[in-house]
């Protein structure tokens, strides 16, 4: 006997006792049989069968797809991508049944009614769309409930990289989270985590969710400033993902504000992996309420030789390199510091110490306060 006559005979037993629709009878042997449609298969299959009833595994699930096709197209029609992939919910009696078929006449390595009903509507949106299949990884993922009826939509994030140059004081460089969710998305800050946009992340955020759309802007940014600190040069670095885009594209991109200008902005494949090593041209401006002796001054050209001892909140002990060191004293109780030294040293705490060895207060021999900060250069 043929394989084919082999299948016909097992096809003959199930189809005397139940009913089934063509991609269920087709899927229990098309594998079998090297043929990809499971619905052809089935259909000749049952060519000397009349039948009345619903599908005993899946009640005509398959009758459907064409309504959760126009579902699928219509919760897609604010995204532009490329790619997707198809994922199903389908009631657990269609598996219960699914598999009561299969173990009654002992089918093996069949495919599941749900990775065919995925692949059947995966087939139909590509036609349809022109998009291109990628379960691996999709641009948008679709999520089919086959027991409401409804569609999920997952757009995969977009990471950006950019510098940004801050010329105006009394900007923070992060956002305070949304009061109501804490940062986490909910319907208050129409689920961006924030609900304000007036600190550089606030600005920069709202400026990619206009353009890309989106739920939540993550940022990493290379280096930290205070509020009062300007960010010259060619500006600080920073990565951002912006998770669940509408756009995945665009010509990007400079935005020129009077305290803000983005520069550099592009869509880059992922976030850096290890923490990236940074160097910073700083100009500090320290002042004491004691009288500044010029004597310590000179000493602070010493501060190339050694690294700065730091030790964080856990007491953990890092070093950091000062490459260069120049300073002018503009009276007796001010001057500007001007340091070119490794990413991450607290500046306010070299200043006015605390768990640093040395700081300045120390090696000035009176008690110095940062006033603030610029940056001048950020090189990584
Ligand atoms: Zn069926
Ligand atoms: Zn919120």
């Amino acid at each position: 006997m043929s394989e084919y006559q082999k299948v016909i005979s097992i096809s003959n037993n199930i189809l005397k006792n139940y009913e089934l629709c063509d991609y269920c009878l087709g899927r229990l042997f098309s594998k079998r049989l090297h043929l990809s449609s499971n619905k052809l298969l089935g259909k000749k299959l049952k060519k000397n069968f009349k039948f009345t009833q619903k599908c005993f595994i899946c009640k005509n699930l398959f009758d459907n797809l064409n309504y959760f096709l126009k579902i699928m197209i219509d919760s897609a029609s604010n995204y532009s991508y490329d790619t997707f992939s198809v994922g199903a919910t389908i009631k657990p009696s269609i598996i219960d049944r699914d598999d009561f078929i299969r173990s009654q006449y002992k089918l093996m390595g069949i495919d599941s009614v749900k990775s065919d009903i995925t692949k059947e509507l995966g087939k139909s949106f590509s036609k349809k769309t022109k998009k291109n299949i990628n379960f691996l990884d999709p641009e948008v993922a679709f999520l089919i409930n086959f027991k409401d009826e409804s569609c999920k939509l997952r757009s995969k994030s977009i990471t950006l990289s950019g510098r940004y140059v801050k010329t105006l004081r009394g900007i923070y460089q992060k956002q305070k989270s949304c009061m109501n969710c804490n940062g986490k998305g909910c319907r208050t800050c129409f689920f961006h985590g924030i609900s304000e946009f007036d600190s550089i992340e606030g600005i920069i955020s709202q400026f990619l969710f206009k353009k890309f759309g989106g739920t939540t802007a993550k940022f990493t940014w290379i280096g930290g400033e205070d509020k009062s600190s300007l960010v010259l040069g060619a500006g600080r670095p920073f990565f951002v993902k912006i998770q669940n885009p509408n756009k995945r594209k665009s010509k990007l991109i400079s935005l020129n504000l009077d305290s803000l200008k983005l520069v550099n902005l592009k869509i880059i494949d992922k976030f850096p992996i290890k923490p990236v090593k940074f160097t910073s041209s700083l100009e500090l401006k320290i002042s004491s309420k004691n009288i500044i002796d010029s004597k310590y001054l000179k000493k602070l050209k010493h501060l190339v030789n050694t690294p700065v001892v730091v030790y964080d909140k856990s007491g953990k002990r890092f070093e950091k390199q000062i490459f260069s060191v120049n300073y002018k004293k503009h009276s007796l109780h001010n001057f500007s510091l001007f340091l070119n030294a490794e990413g991450g040293l607290p500046i306010r705490r070299f200043i006015e110490g605390g768990d640093i060895i040395p700081d300045i207060s120390n090696l000035l021999n009176c008690e110095c306060i940062c006033d603030e900060f610029d940056f001048h250069e950020i090189n990584v």
